[in-house]
């Protein structure tokens, strides 16, 4: 049963204000985040810790990620209504409803079927109804590009070719770059069909952005 009480409400408020004192100043962003009820993209064993500022596991070895992180990609990313953008790594689906919340018209792409299942189910009976795609990230999805944000929500070795080339001219791509325990959060600006100026945030913890050998279940 999806259940939304206000204790839960409460609890966002909270978290709200923490990532507001984290420094999080983008009030859209903000405001969405205030809208999602995480708990209902948790598993139950977690259900009591969806509000607090941590990443928690997911099944298939992947977590949803922490709140502050939703909250930083998003408010890189700029995102303003009606703008299409491209998702990597579905995960819970929690990123892709904040995104949704912002306005934006969200493709997503997981690579494990399972989770890409249950995200689905999930934001339907959210009353979400994103693009979401079975497939390999590092592809992206050439049949609806060009995007004009492309964001990545798993640790990327480097920026994927494809991605880049599926971005509009004018559009930004928020990517945590980097292999082993910490990445480096960067801001790819496109300025032409060739030059990206590249912006380097903060570090970060994701899961690894796999290449396409097997697709996992
Ligand atoms: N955005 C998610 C975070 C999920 S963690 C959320 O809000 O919950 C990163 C996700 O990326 C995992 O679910 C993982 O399976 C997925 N992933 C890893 N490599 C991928 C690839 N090559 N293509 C698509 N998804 C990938």
């Amino acid at each position: 049963m999806l259940n939304d009480t206000y204790r839960h409400k409460g609890l966002r408020k909270k978290l709200v204000d923490l990532l507001r004192e984290k420094g999080i100043d983008d009030e859209r962003v903000l405001e969405a985040i205030n809208q999602v009820p995480r708990h209902l993209f948790m598993d139950n064993a977690f259900i009591n810790f969806a509000y607090k500022d941590q990443a928690f596991p997911i099944g298939a070895d992947q977590t949803i990620s922490q709140p502050y992180t939703v909250a930083y990609q998003s408010q890189l990313l700029e995102v303003k209504p009606k703008e299409k953008v491209l998702e990597i790594g579905t995960g819970s689906g929690y990123q892709c409803s904040v995104l949704l919340e912002l306005g934006a018209k969200v493709f997503s792409i997981e690579r494990h079927r399972s989770l890409h299942l249950k995200a689905k189910r999930m934001l339907n009976e959210l009353g979400y109804f994103p693009k979401l795609f079975f497939g390999d990230g590092y592809k992206g999805l050439p049949a609806f590009a060009p995007f004009d944000k492309i964001i990545i929500t798993a640790a990327a070795p480097y920026v994927p070719e494809d991605l880049k080339s599926q971005l509009k001219v004018g559009g930004m791509m928020v990517i945590p770059l980097g292999e082993g325990e910490s990445q480096k959060m960067q801001r790819l600006i496109k300025k032409s069909e060739t030059e990206f100026d590249v912006e380097v945030y903060g570090d970060f913890s994701f899961v690894p952005m796999l290449q396409n050998k097997s697709f996992g279940s």
